[in-house]
């Protein structure tokens, strides 16, 4: 599940790797990661690599000749720096860009739906593509004051208001949990009706947990980039387990595709949340 942390730790490896090496070749096995043709992709073979960076959970790999790269990695994309080539084999690959330097540069993606994607643009319509333009304001390092951001949103709960990209960029799944823990918040509190204090304190978490993760993967992660990222989460997958602040056990409410974790001690005013998955099945 790569999110801020994660996609800011891949750009960072791969902004220093990358930096004035030349695209050879480029090619897009995936049937439907690449989402332009104009320009195309070809565009990009014979230019110099200026730099890559994050834009919330979006890599943005800016080359010479006014044209870019924009990538969403969504739930299990990985963009990874090979010294070698890609086996034909690989079903996981969805872009392929071959390096003068002899490094591949491949967007990979594992289980069976293809979403990660890829978008050739120029330079000038990074800013004003429709996943960039519409994204909320950074939730790190700097996020503005959260009350008023997330009140505009009235009843909808945090833990969904959180994870918007529309609202406040950069969250997803996992780390919705362990900010939502650090700051002590409800994950079904209205968006509405955060004091001064919890809103600072989310705010807080969210540069104190994204930040530490960030700090965390500086440590460990190297390229070519791990399939599977050392996530440092203390609550998010943890259901069972003892919290690590109070020791009451960690409860989870199960969804079609995710689950969400939280300390009832902590979050809840000890109530147990009802998980769907439980009475669907019950009833
Ligand atoms: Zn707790």
């Amino acid at each position: 599940m790569p999110e801020l942390p994660e996609v800011e730790i891949t750009a960072r490896r791969l902004d220093a790797a990358l930096r004035g090496v030349v695209v050879e070749s480029a090619l897009a096995p995936g049937i439907n990661a690449l989402k332009t043709f104009d320009p195309p992709l070809q565009a990009i073979e014979g230019a110099a690599v200026i730099g890559v960076r994050r834009i919330g959970k979006h890599i943005v790999v800016d080359l010479a000749g006014d044209l870019a790269l924009l990538v969403h990695l969504m739930s299990a994309g990985r963009l990874q720096l090979f010294d070698k080539r890609a086996s034909l084999r690989d079903r996981t690959s969805r872009l392929l860009i071959r390096l003068a330097d002899g490094n591949e540069l491949r967007l990979r993606e594992f289980g069976t739906r293809q979403r990660a994607w890829v978008k050739v643009l120029r330079a000038e319509e990074v800013a004003s593509d429709d996943a960039v333009a519409t994204l909320g304001p950074e939730a790190w390092p700097d996020p503005p004051p959260l009350r008023a951001l997330l009140g505009a949103q009235g009843a909808r709960p945090l833990h969904g208001v959180l994870r918007d990209q529309h609202v406040v960029a950069g969250i997803g799944r996992s780390w919705v949990d362990e900010i939502l823990w650090t700051a002590m918040l409800s994950p079904f509190k209205r968006a509405d009706d955060l004091s001064d204090d919890e809103a600072d304190a989310l705010r807080e978490a969210c540069i104190e947990r994204l930040g530490g993760a960030i700090e965390h993967y500086e440590r460990v992660v190297a390229l070519p980039i791990p399939d599977k990222l050392p996530m440092p989460l203390e609550i998010h997958r943890h259901q069972g387990e003892p919290c690590p602040r109070c020791a009451t056990t960690i409860e989870a409410v199960h969804y079609e595709d995710y689950v969400m974790c939280y300390c009832p001690h902590d979050q809840t005013g000890g109530r147990v949340l009802k998980d769907r998955r439980l009475s669907r099945l019950l009833k």
